[in-house]
């Protein structure tokens, strides 16, 4: 299982390396999974070995062997461009941590329009506070972005597609832009996970996870993930230390765990996803799916040549119908809850509207909008809480 110079699995297909990586059994006495490792000293054996800062751990926020096993895993995940993994509290930890990493006062950054919301409030609020300007551009500019470059863009931030209004980014078209102005590009790659989308082979330097989602898996874990190229991961691994970010040892764990099943769990979210959506889509109620690896989404061309799977979150906008009728229906469904944060076990539905925030694209679907996270339960009863919902829907 070595790929003979290192002792990361990047040769390895990905669903092998997400198996294998990171377990190093003989330090885990025989034990198939890390331990969790709770804390915060480590003990140098002698006076020297402390002034020189030697051994492989020195600090409990600086890393454990169990946040060890995690970077490994998500480092043989991303392949060979990733240098290095930082570990943070959260999602939106990572974006943040990220953004203080690369700009500066008097830099410029450009933000895709349909970001998590979070993420526009960071640069609106804190990032503007410090001096950094904050651009938003259309999703679908693709190699048009070129025009908005300035003398002082620092960074760009994407979203493939955005987890509200699924837009799908060109995002090749658009890193190859930034490149050429020199500027860092960082893709909040949550909802395809690296597992579907390969985001530093696409000239991506910096991969933000929402682990919180798809890599726990389970709803039961805050974590988020930045996996960085070599010439990013010096100023993530400083910003990480300035700031004083990481994250407790039993999520650490539950990452880990998430990761050794992602690719089973990704690929039933794929198809239950992608099936509940085609049924969608031909509903009377239903005035059009947003789902990039639908045939008929303005997006599908660039996912089928960016993405390998879809996950199992898309947007739904129905025919025009009172937001009354709309919640009527949300209280009456049994297996979809309602809640926000998706990438667990089970399925949810939640209305959406992009109307008040976004800057740079007017967002009017046609009509209310519902995003849904299909989950790992039987599709056919998925369908049948739908058609009772849509009842009530027709019934109101
Ligand atoms: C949930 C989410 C985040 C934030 O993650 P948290 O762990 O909730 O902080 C960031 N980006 C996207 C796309 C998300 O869906």
């Amino acid at each position: 299982m070595s790929s003979g110079d290192d002792d990361r699995t990047i040769l390895l297909k990905a669903e092998t390396a997400l198996v294998t990586a990171g377990r190093d059994t003989k330090a885990q006495k025989g034990f198939v999974n890390p331990p969790v490792v709770h804390g915060s000293t480590v003990l140098y054996p002698t006076a020297d070995d402390l002034h020189a800062h030697r051994g492989e751990f020195q600090y409990g926020r600086h890393g454990t062997p169990t946040t060890k096993a995690l970077q490994q895993t998500l480092m043989a995940l991303e392949g060979p461009q990733c240098a290095g993994v930082g570990i943070a509290p959260s999602g939106l930890a990572a974006i943040t941590t990220t953004l203080l990493a690369v700009l500066k006062a008097g830099d410029h950054l450009l933000v895709c329009d349909n970001v998590y919301r979070p993420s526009r409030n960071f640069c609106n609020g804190m990032l503007a506070r410090y001096g950094v300007e904050t651009t938003y551009f259309d999703p679908l500019i693709g190699s048009g972005i070129a025009s908005l470059f300035k003398p002082n863009t620092r960074a760009v931030l994407i979203e493939a597609p955005g987890s509200q209004s699924f837009e799908m980014p060109d995002l090749p078209a658009i890193a190859s832009a930034a490149r050429a102005h020199g500027a860092i590009v960082i893709d909040d790659n949550t909802w395809a996970t690296p597992l579907f989308h390969r985001s530093l082979e696409q000239g991506v330097d910096i991969s933000v996870q929402a682990a919180t989602k798809y890599i726990g898996g389970h709803s039961d874990i805050m974590f988020g993930t930045i996996s960085a190229n070599a010439k990013t991961w010096p100023a993530i691994q400083e910003s990480i230390r300035l700031l004083g970010v990481c994250a407790g040892p039993d999520d650490v764990f539950l990452a880990i765990r998430g990761l050794r099943t992602l690719a089973v769990r990704l690929a039933q979210h794929h198809r239950s996803g992608l099936e509940m959506a085609g049924w969608l889509a031909k509903r009377p109620e239903v005035l059009r799916v947003l789902h990039p690896a639908l045939e008929s989404d303005p997006g599908h061309a660039i996912w089928k040549r960016d993405f390998t799977g879809a996950s199992g979150l898309f947007g739904v906008v129905l025919k025009p119908v009172p937001q009354t009728s709309v919640d009527a229906m949300l209280n009456s469904l049994k297996l979809f809850g309602m809640g926000y944060s998706w990438g667990g076990f089970e399925s949810l539905i939640i209305p959406f509207d992009c109307t008040n925030y976004r800057t740079a694209t007017k967002w009017a679907p046609g009509g209310p909008t519902l995003r849904l996270h299909i989950g790992l339960e039987n599709v056919e009863d998925l369908k049948a809480d739908l058609i009772r919902g849509f009842e009530v829907l027709n019934a109101t």
